[in-house]
């Protein structure tokens, strides 16, 4: 039973982990145990790696990675009534304390005391199996696959993106950023019922990929291209009603009111390390609506079901696939950020 361990920053190996097996050895009543088939690498996983830390959590022990997992469930606990042995499922990676306060407001994601897959200290799941509660498990339909499945996790930070938004049919977007959270806010974005969606990016490859999604929507390389230009000529100088910041990068969180209409609204997605500076009398003047988002809550169902009907076909993201026995190369690669990829999975042995 051998889990994908970070022993530190830049050490992968694979290799047995004798804890974890002990830690799961427990089934609670509203458990089940799942079978692991598809983990997709995400930005986090390979921070951690490079980093060996994403801002507070810091990785002090060895800890396994991944968090955006598909599996089979393979044993229900006592109470399980919604999940039989052999269900097809996806996991939403971070489970709250119910009696939280923020859980019982409903803002569960923003739980002090959430555990989350993969964020130091709670192991993630490029392992064979792993005890998740039904709450957060959820049933696939036969016409989605497990690939599919591994991308829930990022598309439901795409789906809570356009949640905050208040998209209305007809809206124009902007979403800076051509990177797999960018695609998957686009991709929410009309789903949502978005006219048309500006993407942004530097990178030629990714921004093809963009428009190879979807004809409404356009990319604008910011090397040789003025986004705001663009947006405004298209508008008749009025502007997006949504812009989605996903960058991360300060220089394009300092220019998100720019492209904006009055009265709309901006979404920050991208993680920040360091505090950064924003335009607020351009945020005044257009009486700018600002939201954030961390993770996301409540959205795994809609996630699924926009993929079984065909609302959001995730497919063209998943740019490569790896053998688990090859999961450190898989890492490698990942951190060397090729650029013609988006979402690479790691397909464990069944
Ligand atoms: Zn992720």
């Amino acid at each position: 039973m051998k889990s994908l361990v970070l022993e530190k920053k830049d050490d992968l190996s694979l290799r047995d982990f004798p804890e974890i097996d002990r830690q799961e050895e427990i089934l609670g009543p509203r458990d089940v145990r799942i079978k692991l088939h598809t983990v997709g690498i995400c930005g986090s996983d390979v921070h951690y790696y490079t980093h060996g830390r994403i801002g507070p959590f810091v990785i002090e022990e060895p800890m396994i990675l991944g968090h955006e997992g598909a599996g089979t469930v393979i044993e229900t606990g006592a109470e399980v009534t919604g999940l039989s042995i052999g269900d097809r499922v996806c996991m939403e990676p971070g489970v709250p304390d119910p009696n939280s306060r923020a859980a019982r407001l409903g803002i569960y994601n923003v739980d002090p005391a959430v555990r989350f897959w993969a964020t130091p200290p709670v192991h993630g799941i490029l392992r064979p199996t792993c005890v998740h509660p039904e709450a957060f498990t959820f049933k696939l339909p036969d016409n989605v696959s497990f690939a599919e499945g591994a991308m829930v996790e990022p598309l439901a930070v795409g789906v809570h993106a356009a949640t905050k938004a208040r998209v209305k049919p007809g809206d124009i977007g902007v979403v800076m950023g051509a990177g797999p959270i960018g695609l998957v806010t686009a991709l929410s974005a009309l789903a949502a019922g978005c006219a048309r969606i500006y993407v942004s990016d530097l990178a030629e490859k990714k921004l093809e990929i963009a428009q190879s999604l979807n004809p409404a929507i356009i990319p604008v390389n910011i090397a040789n291209d003025d986004l705001v230009a663009r947006v405004m000529k298209d508008t008749d100088g009025w502007g997006a009603d949504v812009v989605w910041e996903a960058t991360g990068s300060p220089k394009a969180a300092a220019t998100v009111f720019e492209p904006l209409a009055p009265g709309g609204c901006v979404v920050m997605i991208g993680g920040q390390a360091e505090p950064i500076s924003y335009d607020a009398g351009a945020a005044m003047i257009r009486e700018a609506r600002v939201e954030n988002i961390f993770r996301y809550a409540h959205v795994f169902p809609r996630c699924v079901a926009m993929l079984s009907s065909g609302a959001i076909d995730i497919k063209p993201l998943i740019t490569r696939t790896f053998d688990f026995g090859d999961s450190v190369e898989a890492f490698e690669v990942a951190a060397s950020a090729p650029p013609a990829d988006v979402k690479m999975q790691i397909i464990l042995p069944q």
